[in-house]
């Protein structure tokens, strides 16, 4: 075990996560008289707005998830500790992480916490193994790779239901994630695949957007909601409402109608944007903090300074955080780190935690591209769509990518994919398909081998 040594006098923060909240928290402390330690158990900041891109094919890895320790090395009061964190001590003041079975130490003096959330299958983790999420980059180029294979295997399939099953694609979950995606596929099909199969036309393919739920964008409201079906519709997905999935296997997927009858999905690919569970990190803190509780989501329901019960010093931010009215959105995430992180700063000076000022969430709108030159937008009152919002979305994707040389990256290569037919990262590997897979099963046999140990050695 490592222990992270206390070498000096000066206040050290903890922050947990390098997403949105992690990356931003640290930043916002770059001029304090702080120590920082970012503990994140990947090494990149990942700009999950755009993981779509990657599993469509119009962006690379590299241009959403930059390497935290590189956009962190000239922020020299911050260090990067790769890990897994598995326990938080309040009494102890420690958080634990792990990297491939290496456990350290670290002791903090203030924490803040942004693990962020999980895709959620209601109780159903089983769905997992035939619909992956999207939350991770190892998810997109799954997802990439799902897609592309299908269409790979319809070429060769000589029985015309086994093609329609192949050439059949499903989205479960009708938000932002789950809009962009299908509209993306269909694009896919229809603009860059065009012409390059010889048995098949994957004009043919089809999309299906499915929710339980009665409506499309429902955090967007009806109108805008409606104008991304329509849009979806001219693009040919077809949109089920009101659909509730039951089963996922291999082939396909059994859907329960409003009335209760059930009917099946025959489907090669399947992929799951329906939901989030925030890290299982939130309930450990409830745990040890008196009063303190997590709502449905597992969110901490945090004090109106996003301290917990009793831990003026520990800060939840984010996606793990449960504040009315903050949106589960990256503006919540960097808006709440940077006020966690003002918090800490004025701690140091001596102001008195009790005379906080409640965090305030500023809310800047919300967005959703449904295909090229196709976006909804929704600013306070204002509610827009069509090429306008679509417009204001890359700009605004563009402002928040880390780095000038990313942005111009990644505003070429849109430059390229929406005016052009061609898109630059088609690549995908059997390992995407299978690794995730592969990887539960060794962890599983590793479990059970721990488990036969610690049995014989106690008896
Ligand atoms: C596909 C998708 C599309 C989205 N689109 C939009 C959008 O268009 N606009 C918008 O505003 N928001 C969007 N969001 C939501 C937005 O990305 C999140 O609200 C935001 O990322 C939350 O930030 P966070 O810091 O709380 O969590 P995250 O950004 O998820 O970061 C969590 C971090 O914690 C790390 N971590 C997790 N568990 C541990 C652990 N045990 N130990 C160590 N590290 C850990 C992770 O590796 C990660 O670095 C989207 C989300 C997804 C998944």
């Amino acid at each position: 075990m490592t222990v992270q040594p206390v070498e000096n006098a000066r206040h050290h923060v903890v922050v947990i996560g390098s997403g949105f909240g992690g990356l931003y928290g640290t930043r916002a402390l770059k001029n304090a008289d702080v120590d920082v330690t970012l503990i994140a158990k990947t090494t990149h900041h990942l700009f999950q707005p755009l993981l779509y891109q990657v599993a469509t094919g119009i962006l690379s890895v590299g241009d959403i998830a930059p390497t935290t320790r590189l956009v962190l090395r000239d922020q020299k009061n911050a260090q990067v500790l790769m890990g897994d964190v598995e326990t938080i001590d309040l009494e102890a003041k420690t958080v634990t992480s792990v990297l491939l079975g290496r456990p350290t130490v670290t002791h903090f003096d203030s924490l803040i916490v942004a693990a962020g959330a999980q895709q959620s299958y209601f109780g159903n983790d089983q769905f997992a193994t035939y619909a992956p999420g999207m939350k991770t980059i190892d998810d997109a180029l799954e997802i990439r790779a799902r897609i592309l294979g299908a269409f790979e295997q319809a070429e060769l399939a000589t029985d015309r239901e086994e093609r329609d099953r192949l050439m059949t694609f499903v989205v479960v979950g009708a938000g932002p994630t789950g809009v962009e995606l299908a509209g993306q596929i269909a694009e896919l099909a229809d603009r860059t695949l065009d012409g390059s199969f010889r048995n098949i036309d994957p004009k043919d393919a089809r999309v299906i957007l499915l929710d339980a739920a009665p409506a499309v964008l429902p955090p967007m409201g009806p109108k805008l909601g409606a104008k991304a079906a329509h849009r979806l519709e001219k693009l040919g997905v077809e949109i089920q409402l009101n659909a509730m999935v039951t089963g996922v296997d291999q082939d396909g997927l059994t859907v329960k109608e409003k009335d209760g009858t059930e009917r099946r999905i025959e489907a090669q690919c399947k992929v799951w944007s329906a939901g989030v569970q925030a890290s299982p990190l939130g309930k450990q803190l409830a745990e040890q903090s008196d009063g303190t509780q997590t709502d449905r989501a597992g969110r901490v329901i945090v004090e109106p300074d996003l301290s917990i019960k009793g831990h003026p010093n520990i800060f939840v931010v984010g996606d793990m955080m449960s504040v009315p009215n903050v949106p589960g959105m990256a503006q919540g995430a960097i808006q709440g780190a940077q006020y966690a992180a003002k918090q800490i700063k004025n701690s140091l000076v001596g102001k008195d935690p009790a005379q906080r000022e409640p965090f305030k969430y500023f809310d800047k709108g919300s967005m959703a591209t449904v295909s090229r030159f196709s976006a909804v937008a929704q600013v306070g009152k204002l509610e827009f769509g069509g090429f306008i919002a679509w417009l204001m979305w890359l700009g605004l994707h563009l402002m928040f990518l880390v780095g000038y040389r990313r942005r111009l990256q990644t505003a070429l290569s849109w430059f390229f994919t929406f005016l052009g037919r061609n898109r630059a990262q088609m690549a995908s590997t059997e390992q995407q398909v299978f690794g995730r897979l592969a990887l539960e099963k060794l962890q599983e046999q590793q479990r059970e081998k721990k488990l036969a140990e610690s049995e014989q050695k106690a008896g």
